[in-house]
C-alpha cells in the first residue's frame, strides 16, 4: 500500500471511535489483577478482528491492516474507556507474532499470527529457566535431532501466561561443541505436547500468572523450528528487541489500551482526595514529581521509537525506555504507599476503583525490573550497545558450551 492509498491517521482514529463506541463494552470499573479472563478476551479480539481492527501494524496477509505506528496510537488512544483485549498484548501481539513475522517461515506466519489476530491462540516464551534468565544464551534445555524430529528435554519457568496459550517460543541447546550463543534453536511447542507439564506458580501477590514448564522427551517435528537450526540466537534476540519495546508501553503491535503508556497519574490523584491531602504540599509535589515523569516517559518513547524507525538510533536503545518505564512503575508504586501510609496495605483504603491496588502494586513492583530482562541487564545494554562502552567480561565468551564451569 503506498503512503497516497492508506487512510489518514484522522480518519482512522474517526472510524475507530465510533467504531469502538457502538461494538466494545466500556472499560471495568474494577479489575481483579489477580484473575487474566481469558475466554472474555479471546471473544473481545475476535470482535476487533471482525470489525476490521486487529493487528493494525501487521501485513494484511498475515491478518493485518498494514497501517503505520502513528494508527495504532491513535487506536490506542481512543481505546482507553473500553474494554480491549489486553491479555493478547504482551506476549501474543506484542512479542512473539512479531518474532515470528520478522523471523519465521511462510507456514508459520499464515497460521499462527491470524491464529492470534483471529482470537484463536494465545502464544507464550520459554526463554527462563531455573539457573537463571539473565544469562539467556547458558541455557540448558536442550533438543537432539532424531532422525527428522527433534526430542526436547529440560525445564522453564517464569512463562507468563503459559497455562491459556496454545504455543510457546521455546529456545534450546541445539549444539553443545559451538560458544554458547552459537548452539541455540528457536522452536514452536504446543502447548498440549505429549511429555510437556505446566504448573502455574501462585505469586506473592495472588496472581497465578507465571508457569514452570517440563519437557519430558516431547518430540517435535522439524518444521518446528523458527528461523535456524542452532541460529536461535538470532531469533532470540529479535524477540528481547520486541519484548523490551512491549514492555515499555511502546510496541506498535498492541492492541489497544486501557492506561496511557506513561502511567495514568489519576489514581494517585484520587487517593490524594479521597484521604483529604490534596493541600498537602508533600503530597502535591508528589503527584507533580509522577506527573513530570509520565510525561518525559511519554517523550522519551516517542523519540526512541521514532529513532530506532529511521535508523538514527540501534535497536538495542529500547532498553533506555524498558528501564526508565520500570522507574516509573516504581516510583508511582511508592508514592501510592507514601500518600495512603500504613492504610495502603488494607483493602479498603481504594475501594472506589480497585480494591487493594496499593498493597498489589507495590508486592507486584519488583516484577517491572524483571520482566523482560532485569534493569541491570538493561543498563549493561545502554552502555555497551548503545554508548559503544567496553563489554562486560564474560569467562565463557567463545569457550565451546560443554567446556564450559557450570555451578551444580
Ligand atoms: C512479570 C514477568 C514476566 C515474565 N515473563 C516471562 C516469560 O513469559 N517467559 C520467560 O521465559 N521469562 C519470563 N520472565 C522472566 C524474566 O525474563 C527473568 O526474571 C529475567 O530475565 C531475570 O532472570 P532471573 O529472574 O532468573 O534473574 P537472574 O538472571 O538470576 O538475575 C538475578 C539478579 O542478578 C542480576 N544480574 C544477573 N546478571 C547480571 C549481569 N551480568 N550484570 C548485572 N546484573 C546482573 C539481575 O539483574 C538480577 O537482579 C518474566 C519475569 C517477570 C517478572
Amino acid at each position: 500500500m503506498t503512503a497516497a492509498e492508506m487512510e489518514s491517521v484522522e480518519s482512522f482514529r474517526a472510524r475507530a471511535g465510533s467504531w469502538l463506541k457502538a461494538n466494545m463494552p466500556p472499560a471495568p470499573a474494577h479489575i481483579d489483577a489477580t484473575r487474566r479472563e481469558w475466554d472474555r478476551a479471546r471473544e473481545l479480539q475476535r470482535r476487533l478482528y471482525d470489525g476490521g481492527f486487529a493487528g493494525i501494524c501487521f501485513p494484511k496477509e498475515y491478518g493485518g491492516l498494514g497501517l503505520t505506528p502513528a494508527h495504532q496510537r491513535a487506536f490506542s488512544d481512543e481505546s482507553l474507556s473500553y474494554d480491549m483485549p489486553l491479555e493478547f498484548n504482551v506476549p501474543t501481539l506484542a512479542v512473539c507474532a512479531p518474532t515470528i513475522l520478522d523471523m519465521g517461515t511462510e507456514e508459520q506466519k499464515r497460521r499462527h499470527i491470524h491464529a492470534a489476530l483471529r482470537g484463536d491462540e494465545f502464544l507464550a516464551q520459554f526463554l527462563s529457566e531455573p539457573r537463571g534468565g539473565s544469562d539467556l544464551a547458558g541455557l540448558t534445555t536442550k533438543a537432539v535431532l532424531d532422525g527428522d524430529r527433534w526430542i526436547l528435554n529440560g525445564a522453564k519457568i517464569w512463562s507468563s501466561g503459559a497455562y491459556a496459550a496454545s504455543y510457546a517460543l521455546c529456545l534450546a541447546r541445539t549444539n553443545w561443541e559451538v560458544a554458547k550463543h552459537r548452539g541455540l534453536t528457536m522452536f514452536l511447542v504446543p502447548t498440549d505436547a505429549e511429555g510437556l507439564t505446566i504448573q502455574q506458580i501462585k505469586q506473592a501477590d495472588g496472581t497465578i500468572e507465571f508457569c514452570q514448564e517440563f519437557f519430558d522427551d516431547v518430540v517435535l517435528p522439524a518444521d518446528a523450528v523458527v528461523g535456524q537450526v542452532d541460529g536461535g540466537w538470532d531469533v532470540a534476540s529479535r524477540q528481547l528487541v520486541h519484548e523490551r519495546s512491549a514492555v515499555g508501553g511502546a510496541s506498535p503491535y498492541a492492541s489497544g489500551a486501557q492506561i496511557h503508556s506513561g502511567g495514568d497519574i489519576s489514581r494517585l490523584v484520587a487517593l490524594a482526595r479521597r484521604t483529604g491531602q490534596m493541600d498537602d504540599i508533600r503530597v502535591r509535589e508528589d503527584i507533580g514529581e509522577a506527573r513530570a515523569m509520565s510525561l518525559v516517559l511519554d517523550e522519551v518513547i516517542a523519540r526512541i521509537t521514532g529513532a530506532i524507525g529511521s535508523g538514527s538510533m540501534p535497536p538495542p536503545a529500547g532498553s533506555i525506555i524498558r528501564l526508565l518505564s520500570a522507574e516509573n512503575s516504581w516510583l508511582q508504586a511508592d508514592m501510592a504507599v507514601r500518600i495512603s501510609g500504613s492504610n495502603g496495605a488494607t483493602e479498603g483504603i481504594a475501594d472506589e476503583g480497585e480494591p487493594g491496588w496499593i498493597g498489589r502494586d507495590y508486592l507486584h513492583r519488583q516484577a517491572w525490573s524483571l520482566a523482560g530482562g532485569s534493569t541491570e541487564m538493561a543498563r549493561n545494554i545502554i552502555s555497551e550497545r548503545v554508548l559503544g562502552m567496553p563489554r562486560e567480561f564474560a569467562a565463557d565468551r567463545d569457550v565451546p558450551f560443554n567446556q564450559v564451569k557450570h555451578g551444580r
